[in-house]
């Protein structure tokens, strides 16, 4: 299935003329019918001489309207590029021109309305004008065609120039990943929430759980219908009516995106490449804050200019968008932007996973030009590179292609060496082969420069190290499941470290920690605080677990087990509650050691403190 829509300046004709293919009046609203003047889309539909149906969106074509006709222009195959006899090229005939260019509506009809308004002669003057514009277009050589939808002139062959022009197209890609921006929400009466928009990318069917997105929310598609008939199913490149359940379309908003849950994270950055059009007002400045739009929606934004300070009129570059809130976009998507008056450019999103690019850095620079132009391995190499480690799936997603084929592309990078995938219980993660190389590299430079610091400790904790590699805990855990059993590192309880390595004490440290456990064992239950030792033998000995640190007060572990249980069976015998002249008593110490003592349990979560007094959490 297609979908042709309308372009054009305001009064050219295209309502009329959807109306006359069509039979069916595009201007829905009361509003509009009283003011003759389309503010919202309209919708029709036709069977062409070949038997063929299309969906038609008639779109709006005045200046105050232009963010309604850029939310109908999105998913259309052919546009129907409308122009008056009469009044020839006008602003809005160039800025829907421009629109089309930039988000890449190749194919058009250049249709030439109310012919019956004027002669031959001016009509091919006008014809000629309406030429000129088109030179260096992505709409220029398109066919022409003349109409007088008063006359009924020139219908017919329309309808068959449309059929040829469709002939030509490529039918609609299906990725397994459908999406159909909202562009009205409603309720039926009987029925519940209804959503229209054009399906694009996927099939949807009934009795299929949705997400709508940003917002999250889930539903279920109650029913589907195009053109008014019930469908069970529907295919891409379709005009769709989605009734849902569980959801009130108050809950809905024009511009969300409906799609099947779990795969599409809306972002609030993407990198891209932008063009700004010839007739824009002024170029587009680093920083500069407009409005996106993106489907059906309108995000302000704020644009980081890459490349430079400042695009120029006519001129393409690299930039990265930053929205006020998330947008459901995938890479190759088509975009527009706009200040409050004018439409400055647009473009085309590159990478969806994008971190704050450094501004003028040819690394980041090569990375967008690679991602815009290069093949389907650069690309996934390159979007690897930014966003890694990722899995599978979400490279499939900032790729926009379906799975099984991003599959493909995946092991054949596996294979030729360029990405690695590292698995773990937590999953499997991509990285690049550079990527990960980095990886290994600065985790073994981190536990050898740990060993060279903390000579007599075990290994570095593992949260230490993680913190290093900036890894998220999924792909730690892969990468040092991979590393240990490549034998680069060893992993110990909560450390890792170098198989080489050896924390032997010295004969002499030894002998400062048996003359140290001594001392703390002459009197156990009140230890002296004054005794030196070294504080990396402290920490050795705590990691082993041979002593407790209580503040200053550092217990044998046999003391301080011996004290928790004695303390313990106390309290139960006493309904629970334990006080400090108790244990004090009990054990024949100080009111310090007392003290130290029972904080260490209430840290533990042994004991609850309540004013001097304490309670066993589980008497
Ligand atoms: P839109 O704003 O581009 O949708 O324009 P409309 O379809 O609303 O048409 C604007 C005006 O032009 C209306 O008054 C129509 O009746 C008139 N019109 C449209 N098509 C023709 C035509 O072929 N011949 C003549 N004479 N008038 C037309």
């Amino acid at each position: 299935m297609f979908v042709v829509g309308t372009a054009g300046h305001v009064d050219h004709g295209k309502s009329t003329l959807i109306r006359a293919l069509s039979g069916i009046d595009p201007d829905r609203l009361k509003e509009e019918k009283e003011r003759g003047l389309t503010i919202e889309l309209g919708f029709a539909w036709v069977t062409l001489p070949s038997g063929r149906e299309v969906s038609m969106v008639d779109v709006p074509g005045h200046e105050r309207f232009v963010k309604n006709m850029l939310m109908g222009v999105g998913g259309i195959d052919l546009a129907l590029f409308i122009v008056a006899a009469d009044e020839g090229v006008m602003p809005q005939t160039r800025e829907h021109l421009a629109i089309l260019d930039l988000l890449d509506v190749k194919h058009a009809i250049i249709v030439l309305t109310k012919t019956d308004l004027v002669d031959p002669d001016w009509l091919e003057l006008v014809t000629a004008e309406v030429e000129e514009t088109l030179a260096g277009t992505a709409l220029e050589g398109s066919p022409v065609a003349t109409v007088s939808a008063e006359r009924g002139d020139g219908l017919e062959a329309l309808l068959v120039q449309i059929d040829n022009s469709l002939n030509d197209l490529p039918p609609r890609a299906d990725l397994g990943r459908p999406r159909l921006p909202v562009d009205r929400a409603f309720t039926m009466s009987g029925f519940g929430a209804v959503v229209t928009g054009t399906l694009a990318d996927g099939g949807l069917k009934v009795g299929q759980e949705i997400e709508l997105l940003p917002s999250g929310r889930k539903a279920r598609i109650r029913g589907l219908q195009s053109h008014q008939t019930p469908l069970d199913e529907a295919r891409p490149g379709i005009r769709l009516a989605v009734n849902l359940s569980g959801i009130e379309h108050s809950d809905i908003e024009r511009g969300e995106v409906l799609t099947t849950p779990g795969w599409l994270e809306p972002c609030t950055a993407f990198d891209a490449s932008v063009r700004v059009i010839d007739a824009a007002p002024r170029p587009l400045r680093h920083n500069h804050r407009l409005v996106l739009y993106s489907g059906t929606s309108e995000t302000p934004v704020t644009v980081r200019v890459l490349e430079g300070n400042t695009v120029p009129a006519g001129e393409s570059g690299w930039a990265q968008v930053r929205a006020t809130a998330p947008v459901p976009v995938v890479r190759g998507d088509r975009f527009v932007l706009r200040d409050t008056q004018d439409t400055i450019g647009g473009g085309v999103v590159l990478d969806t996973n994008a971190p704050r690019r450094r501004r003028n850095d040819p690394q980041v620079i090569g990375r967008l030009k690679a991602l815009a132009s290069g093949s389907a391995e650069s690309a996934a190499i390159e979007s690897l590179r930014g966003s890694e480690p990722v899995t599978a799936a979400a490279l499939a997603q900032s790729l926009n292609m379906p799975d099984a084929e991003a599959r493909e592309l995946i092991d054949r990078l596996l294979k030729d060496g360029q990405a690695v995938e590292i698995t773990s219980d937590a999953g499997a993660f991509l990285f690049s082969a550079p990527g990960w190389a980095g990886i290994q590299r600065v985790a073994l430079d981190s536990v050898k420069t740990y060993h060279a610091q903390y000579a007599i400790r075990p290994g570095m904790p593992r949260e230490e190290l993680r913190n290093r590699l900036k890894l998220r805990a999924g792909p730690f855990a892969g990468a040092i499941e991979r590393m240990t059993a490549d034998e680069a590192l060893a992993s110990q309880g909560a450390t890792v470290r170098l198989p080489s390595h050896d924390p032997a004490l010295s004969p002499e440290q030894q002998r400062a920690v048996d003359g140290y456990l001594a001392i703390l064992g002459s009197e156990p239950y009140s230890p002296r605080t004054d005794s030196p030792i070294d504080p990396e033998l402290l920490v050795r000995l705590e990691s082993e677990e041979r002593i407790v640190r209580c503040g200053d007060v550092v217990y044998l572990a046999s003391a301080f087990d011996d004290m928790s249980g004695r303390v313990g069976e106390l309290a139960r015998g006493d309904g629970g509650a334990i006080t400090i002249a108790s244990v004090r008593e009990m054990f024949g110490t100080s009111r310090k050691y007392t003290l130290a003592f029972l904080e260490e349990l209430d840290r533990r979560g042994v004991t609850v403190r309540r004013g001097d007094d304490r309670t066993l959490l589980n008497p």
